[in-house]
């Protein structure tokens, strides 16, 4: 499957890595607005003092945000959170810094580091293009307090520079946890698939017994296991080659899959078996299933090297009963497959559940 950028897991994926930043970005940002008080004392001592309420007011509604944030905003919250709090503060400090002597002149580089981060914030680059309305409010602010024409002018070029390398990089950004985000999906894929089947692997079955038994355990839901294991396997690889074999594996997986619920799983367990998880499903109810998949694939050809090449499935079933690990169950289900061996192979055949300990 490939991954779009428009993918929604992508963005959910982007929005959990860039939370944390975002908050750390909130909380440095409130207490460097307090402390920066220092530096308006520096440059206009005479008016420092006006903008402390400012200063505190500010720090204390960008500190209370960083707090009340939900963890688990959804992409499209993050992103407008991350836009308007861009825009609250530059345009709070463009405030801020006008109140002072020549404060928007030697400012405008603090504004202008505080937009170039804002962009790894809102790294999504279709968003970038709204920052662009941020400039033209600062610019409206400077100009009504009567900032230098030409020092205004400067400053919006630098202002504009710094908007475009800060969106620049975070495209750069963006196109490179794509591809982490990508490759640890296929990485993700490949360790829990079968590479011959396609359907999941030993490992991620297990990881499904321990969940989905756990879940019957605890809402007291039925969950079924079917074994199923193909018949004389062995005489299909000595009759017809290996490859013919992985043909007929590969139909057999595909036609059980199309025979369960979307919320069943079905793995390869083994060379020639499948187990299939059933929630939801009593024994009688499996057991029908089961018989059904067992007639499907005894009239159901494989076609291969021209010919059409007919097997059969016998199948062990079980359910899982509390006081049990699936282990157990898993057990009585591979005794339920011996037994139908026993008896002469493709059927079905069911065996209660019963406590081992
Ligand atoms: P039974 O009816 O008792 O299950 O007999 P069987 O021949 O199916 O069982 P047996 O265990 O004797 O043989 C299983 C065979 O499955 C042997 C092995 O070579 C074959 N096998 C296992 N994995 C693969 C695979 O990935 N591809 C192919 N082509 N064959 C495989
Ligand atoms: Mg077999
Ligand atoms: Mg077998």
């Amino acid at each position: 499957m490939e991954v779009k950028a428009e993918d929604g897991s992508f963005f959910d994926y982007r929005t959990r890595a860039r939370m944390p930043l975002f908050l750390g970005f909130l909380r440095l940002t409130s207490l460097l607005t307090l402390v920066f008080a220092g530096w308006d004392y520096l440059i206009d001592p005479g008016h420092w003092f006006y903008n402390l309420p400012l200063r505190v007011g500010g720090a204390l509604a960008i500190a209370g945000m960083a707090q009340m944030v939900p963890p688990t905003l959804r992409p499209r919250q993050f992103d407008r959170l991350a836009l308007g709090f861009s825009v609250f503060y530059a345009l709070f400090l463009t405030l801020v810094l006008s109140r002072l002597n020549q404060g928007l002149t030697l400012g405008m580089p603090c504004l202008s580091v505080f937009l170039t981060l804002s962009c790894f914030l809102l790294a999504e680059s279709r968003r970038l293009p709204w920052l662009l309305t941020v400039l033209l409010a600062v610019g409206l602010v400077s100009w009504a307090v009567g900032l230098d024409p030409l020092v205004l002018g400067s400053h919006l070029i630098v202002l504009t520079m710094n908007l475009a390398s800060g969106g620049l990089l975070a495209s750069l950004l963006e196109a490179t946890a794509l591809r982490e985000f990508k490759l640890e999906q296929a990485l993700a894929r490949d360790a829990s698939t079968d590479s011959l089947t396609s359907l999941f692997n030993r490992r991620a079955m297990e990881a499904l017994l321990e969940s989905e038994s756990a879940r019957s355990l605890r809402y007291q839901r039925p969950l079924s296991f079917m074994l199923v294991d193909i018949d004389h396997f062995k005489h299909v690889n000595d009759t017809w080659g290996h490859q013919v074999g992985d043909e007929v594996l590969r139909h057999v997986g595909l036609t059980c899959l199309r025979a369960l619920r979307i919320s069943d799983s079905l793995g390869r367990w083994g060379g020639e078996e499948f187990l299939a998880l059933l929630p939801e499903t009593s024994l009688e109810e499996a057991t029908l299933l089961a018989e059904r998949l067992r007639l499907i694939i005894e009239q159901t050809p494989c076609y291969q090297a021209g010919q059409s090449i007919w097997v059969t499935i016998s199948i062990g079933l079980t359910t899982f009963a509390p006081g049990q690990r699936w282990q157990e169950t898993y057990a009585q289900a591979d005794m339920a497959l011996y037994q139908a061996k026993d008896q002469g192979r493709n059927r079905c055949v069911a065996r209660k559940p019963q406590l081992t300990s």
